[in-house]
């Protein structure tokens, strides 16, 4: 037997279909069939296709051959998933449990997508498996992260950005704190992807290493309630503080 990720509903394998990495019944299948929209086929001859939600608009890449669907939205069948809802009320989130499950899809997908920023890319599409459906249970199976070539308008696969990081950052997302290291790309990635810096330090790579583990040491994860009091100063008292270079866009 298998079972549905979407609906829970458990079924002879025969009966399933492989979507995104995940099971899904015929009617769950039936309810995004035309969700995605192919947005490159197979740029450069790589072995990828890039769609795009038409419900929400967010990217997806995906293995040529192979269904996917939004990384972001539900639907009208979907059942939550406990951990998600765990996150949710450790956040503090106010909606739905649907709009709670999308929303932190949503950063999740921004975040991973922040550490691929550099000069001369535009970020294109990621694929995270488990998403819709599940948070940090994922395996780290992945179609992928692409981005064009701003002067060639070549698609190809992205490396994390290699610049230093010395940075040691806090922004938030609407009602979502997110802290983290990484260099002036990471930080403006997020900044284009909707965040509003809070407070951007900068320090020696290894400081802001350090300061970085005590601060996931004291939250456990780099995604809090905005009423969580982060304090970076408390972990790098030496650090710079660099806020000014990142203006609200
Ligand atoms: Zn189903
Ligand atoms: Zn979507």
């Amino acid at each position: 037997m298998k079972q549905c990720i979407n609906c829970m509903t458990r079924l002879p394998r025969k009966e399933v279909t492989e979507v995104a990495w995940c099971a899904l019944c015929t009617p769950c299948l039936q309810v995004v069939s035309d969700q995605m929209k192919l947005l490159h086929d197979r740029p450069g001859g790589a072995d990828v296709q890039i769609y795009q939600c038409g419900w929400c608009g967010v990217a997806r890449s995906c293995g040529v051959g192979w269904r996917t669907r939004c990384l972001v939205c539900l639907d009208d069948r979907s059942v939550p998933d406990p951990a998600v809802q765990k996150i949710a009320r450790r956040l503090e989130l106010d909606g739905t449990w649907r709009e709670n499950s999308e929303l932190i899809a949503a950063l999740t997908v921004k975040i991973r997508l922040a550490k691929y920023f550099q000069p001369g890319w535009t970020v294109l599409a990621t694929d995270m498996h488990g998403l819709p459906w599940t948070a940090f249970r994922w395996l780290t199976k992945s179609h992928g992260t692409w981005g064009c070539n701003a002067e060639t308008g070549e698609v190809a696969r992205l490396k994390h950005s290699r610049g230093e990081e010395n940075l040691l950052y806090l922004v938030r997302y609407g009602k979502v704190l997110k802290f983290g290291r990484g260099n002036a790309e990471r930080v403006g990635g997020h900044l284009s992807l909707g965040a509003v810096p809070v407070l951007v330090l900068s320090a020696s790579r290894q400081d802001v290493t350090v300061a970085r583990d005590r601060l996931k040491r004291l939250h456990r994860t780099e995604m809090v309630s905005q009423r969580t009091p982060v304090d970076l100063f408390a972990v790098l008292p030496d650090g710079q503080d660099v806020t000014d270079q990142f203006p609200r866009s």
